[in-house]
């Protein structure tokens, strides 16, 4: 891709700048979950009023439609204004671009518009307790009675379910068939009593994610996301945009947290060590890579109209540079950063879990391997 800016791309820039110099997100809540949580979801309504909540959606369902270069620059002018992500990153990033795949007109209508202002919350109702990187195993049934379905089985893992409205429920639908042919994918109703949420507290203290227990939850037959018995194609579409997205929203989040450690160790002085100053730049390079790595991939998407499996590369870059870099920032500041309440110590626990969520990395290897690379299949 060229990555000179033309005169169009630096005045969207401009006009970004002055967004977010206009629209400070004010001082963010570090100790309370709920008001985290509401300070983005604010932050999201604020974006998604000026039509800036998802830029490359396509203006029809009220983004920009920004190319490659132009979400590159938005993704750049957050994350130098130090503005939150947006509370609603699953519907942002997995819900809707699924929807606008595969679902019918109506669907579109229905929750493009809730998605983008964050009025309504997505999660991801995909893993079970005995489901995770073989997701075709899942057990969670769901029977036709009627117009609608009824839903029963455990999810696990389902991050911020305890905020949604939604879930991207992917269910087996038909027993008899193979494994990959028998799955629906439905957009359920997190609001019913058939539906009830149990955080589980991570190792960070704070409870992002949850076990969902489907006790006979009822879908109407025109929440079939893509059809019944094709769960499994919409589910890799969810997947594919997850790996692809996340790495490029997250690198913006890297970004952030090295920026920050940068500006401590030269606060203190640290960055006149050469070794604290070569593993900085070792950092900073990969960073580099990571952000053009990411840019690669929506240049695939924009040319193939779907994320390819090149996420994956990102995906697993990002987890492996972040999870160095929280643990150099520890090592670099010393116990202090191990202390209650400093937000180095929410980074380094909380990146643990990011070679695990969204594909752990030595299942992305395998796609890198057998579908980038083409080598010989490990099964
Ligand atoms: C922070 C976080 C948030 C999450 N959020 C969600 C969410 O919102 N919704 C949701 O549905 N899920 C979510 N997950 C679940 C996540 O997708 C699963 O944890 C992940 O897919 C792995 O599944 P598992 O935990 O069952 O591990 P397993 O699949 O049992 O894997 C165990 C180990 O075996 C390895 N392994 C498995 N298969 C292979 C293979 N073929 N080749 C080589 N090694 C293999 C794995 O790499 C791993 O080390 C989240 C997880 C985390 C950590």
């Amino acid at each position: 891709m060229d990555l000179t800016f033309t005169e169009r791309e630096q005045a969207f820039r401009e006009e970004l700048r002055e967004w977010f110099a206009r629209n400070d997100p004010g001082q963010e809540p570090e100790s309370d979950e709920d008001l985290h949580f509401k300070w983005r979801r604010d932050f999201q309504a604020r974006l998604a009023a000026d039509g800036l909540a998802a830029v490359h959606w396509p203006p029809e369902y009220g983004g920009r439609g920004a190319s490659v270069t132009e979400s590159a620059i938005f993704f750049e002018e957050l994350g130098r204004s130090g503005a939150p992500l947006p509370a609603n990153v699953l519907g942002l990033l997995l819900a809707g671009p699924t929807i606008m795949l595969w679902g019918s007109d109506r669907q579109k209508e229905r929750y493009l518009a809730p998605i983008l202002s964050g009025e309504e919350i997505w999660c991801q109702g995909f893993s079970e307790p005995d489901a995770g990187s073989d997701l075709a195993s899942l057990k969670t049934r769901a029977v036709k009675e009627g117009g609608e379905w009824v839903i029963s089985g455990q999810k696990v893992w389902t991050s911020g379910a305890q905020y949604s409205k939604w879930c991207m429920l992917v269910a087996r639908s038909d027993p008899s068939a193979p494994k990959h042919r028998g799955l629906t994918y439905f957009l359920m109703d997190m609001e019913q009593d058939g539906v009830q949420v149990r955080p589980l507290r991570q190792i960070t203290g704070s409870p992002e994610f949850n076990e969902l227990f489907i006790d006979g939850a009822r879908v109407p037959a025109e929440n079939v996301l893509g059809g019944e018995g094709n769960g499994w194609k919409v589910a890799l579409t969810t997947l594919m945009n997850e790996r692809a997205g996340l790495a490029f929203f997250l690198q913006v989040r890297l970004r952030q947290l090295l920026d920050r450690l940068i500006a401590q160790a030269a606060a203190s002085g640290a960055i006149e060590q050469p070794l604290v100053a070569a593993r900085l730049g070792e950092l900073q390079m990969r960073a580099e890579i990571l952000r053009l790595t990411a840019y690669r991939g929506l240049t695939a998407t924009e040319k193939y109209g779907q994320p390819g499996p090149e996420g994956s590369l990102t995906k697993w870059m990002w987890s492996q540079t972040n999870q160095e870099l929280t643990q150099f920032a520890v090592d670099l500041i010393g116990p202090e950063a191990l202390a209650e309440g400093n937000p180095w110590a929410y980074e380094l626990l909380r990146a643990r879990g990011n070679s695990i969520e969204g594909g752990t990395t030595e299942v992305l290897k395998n796609i890198v391997a057998e579908r980038v690379l083409g080598l010989p299949k490990s099964r």
